[in-house]
């Protein structure tokens, strides 16, 4: 079996709200192996978003431990954490999360702006050089606010990727996109997975979307089902 890359052990999330409370994750185990394409699916509400946040490090689990290439993140503080995701955990949001005002090009090279605290020469190849592979080499010096969704989406999988993470998590990439940009999407997301080396864990109620991954696992009262 490949390297494995990202790993949930026994994962619950319990959300407090004054008196109510919700258990959303009742004890998730799951293992991706490096190169892993995986669809998560599940009924709206059934937990996807927040198991990929705590996938992502952006959200604790209530019990339970994620470790990311190799390494447990249950001791590592808060601070230490911003670093560590940065340099091995791609993000795609279904609502994009670029920075409006700056440039397709400075969108895709913050993470590495973040990383180094300066722009390197080598950065900014790569990221010429991933949004040409979006097919984006014209918008290059467009601001992220005049291009339209699916363009908006593509430049959201070259950030992702920027930092050649071992996993890219993409909470229902599609799902604000019409068939056409949503299968163009895909097809990045694929050939990227491909080229790249990086496992892609992607959220999505769509079938046809899920049928297109190696693996299909789904959330159901709190569990994940194979
Ligand atoms: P999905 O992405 O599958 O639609 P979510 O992970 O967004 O589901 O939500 C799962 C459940 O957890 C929902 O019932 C939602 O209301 C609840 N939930 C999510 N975030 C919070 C929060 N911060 N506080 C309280 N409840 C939450
Ligand atoms: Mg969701």
């Amino acid at each position: 079996m490949n390297e494995i890359v990202l790993q949930a052990e026994r994962v619950t999330k319990t959300f407090h709200d004054g008196e109510l409370e919700t258990q959303v994750l009742k004890g998730i185990d799951l293992k991706i192996a490096r190169g892993d394409f995986l669809a998560l699916m599940g009924p709206s509400g059934s937990g996807k978003s927040t198991f990929m946040y705590i996938l992502g490090t952006l959200l604790r689990p209530s019990s339970g431990n994620i470790e990311v290439a190799g390494k447990s993140t249950r001791e590592v503080t808060d601070a230490e954490l911003t670093r560590f995701r940065n340099q091995h955990i791609g993000f795609v949001f279904q609502f994009h999360h670029l920075l409006p005002d700056f440039t397709a090009l400075e969108n895709v090279l913050f993470p590495s702006y973040a990383h180094y605290g300066r722009e390197t020469s080598a950065a900014r190849a790569r990221a010429i050089a991933l949004l040409t592979r979006v097919g984006l080499a014209h918008r290059l010096d467009y601001s992220a606010k005049k291009l339209s969704g699916g363009q908006k989406q593509r430049v959201a999988v070259a950030r992702a990727v920027m930092m050649q993470p071992e996993i890219v998590l993409a909470d229902e990439p599609t799902g604000n996109l019409d068939r056409e940009a949503a299968r163009e999407v895909m097809d990045l997301l694929h050939e990227m997975c491909a080229a790249e080396g990086t496992s892609f864990l992607l959220s999505t109620h769509d079938p046809q979307i899920a049928e297109r991954c190696d693996r299909i696992v789904q959330i159901v009262d709190g569990h994940l089902v194979d």
